[in-house]
């Protein structure tokens, strides 16, 4: 299976141990598929199907049984879903930490169809994932994606929606999360902006990746100061800056690295 396939290679270009295989459902096409992904820091001498893992990625809502729940997850584990209607595909699911993401719109949207007009979901999917896992950076997977799949650009900017968006949820709810844990009451968390620290950017390299990766280009650059800056109103908060610059130059307000 491609995506368990790339994401397996994301992991281990990020230095960890990897291994990725597939179970076949009924032998035609449009059967089920199950892809699974083992990834770790020590060497891996299981080889065996899963059945308590710590992520599902659901590639179609209609796979999912409401009355049943998710197969084969710990307790704790976190499902991200390709919906396009979270209200009603989402509830159901109890206490899981539960992520969606619109994966046919996300093709569509870039153009990644098959002839025929069925939208190519991989990449977004895997992107949005890669803004849930700790283990895979979205740099390294941008860059299996890209030596690896036919079409690389569209495939790419796939994965950079499908990684924003799920971001942007994630820091939503993290935020919302230690502010309640403060206050006992906040719902409505006021957006953060990231921020170009001083001190760091020193050591700025100008190699112009938060400008590059900023999914809203709310980030401009200029020539003559060699100084970035974030426009409020377009930024979305999903981080990319922060998670990517190398050296460390770009926090969160507020915040010290
Ligand atoms: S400025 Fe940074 S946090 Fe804001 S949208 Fe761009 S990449 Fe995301
Ligand atoms: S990503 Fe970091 S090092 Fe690169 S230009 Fe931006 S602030 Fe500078």
């Amino acid at each position: 299976m491609v995506a368990a396939k790339l994401l397996a290679q994301a992991a281990a270009k990020g230095g960890f141990q990897a291994q990725s295989f597939a179970s076949y459902g009924a032998l035609r096409r449009g059967g089920k598929v199950e892809g699974y992904v083992r990834i770790s820091q020590e060497s891996l001498l299981q080889r065996c199907k899963m059945y308590s893992a710590d992520y599902l990625v659901v590639m179609d809502e209609s796979l999912l049984n409401p009355s049943q729940g998710p197969e084969g997850l710990k307790k704790d584990g976190k499902i991200l879903i390709n919906t396009a209607r979270p209200k009603d595909v989402l509830s159901g699911l109890g206490d899981y930490e539960v992520y969606w993401v619109d994966a046919y719109g996300i093709a569509r949207e870039k153009g990644l169809v098959i002839p025929g007009g069925m939208p190519v979901i991989n990449t977004a999917l895997l992107g949005a994932l890669a803004g849930i896992l700790d283990e895979v950076a979205i740099e390294d997977l941008v860059d299996v994606i890209r030596d690896n799949t036919p079409k690389p650009e569209m495939n790419m900017e796939c994965a950079m929606e499908g990684y924003s968006r799920v971001r942007s949820s994630k820091d939503s709810r993290e935020t919302e999360r230690a502010l309640n844990g403060v206050s006992g009451a906040i719902s409505a968390p006021r957006k953060r902006l990231p921020q170009y620290d001083t001190e760091r950017m020193k050591h700025c390299n100008r190699c112009q990746v938060c400008y590059i990766f900023c999914p809203t280009l709310a980030i401009t650059f200029d020539v003559d100061s060699l100084r970035f800056s974030v426009d409020g109103k377009l930024c979305n908060g999903c981080g990319i800056c922060i998670k990517e610059c190398p050296r460390k130059a770009i926090s969160w307000e507020g915040e010290v690295r």
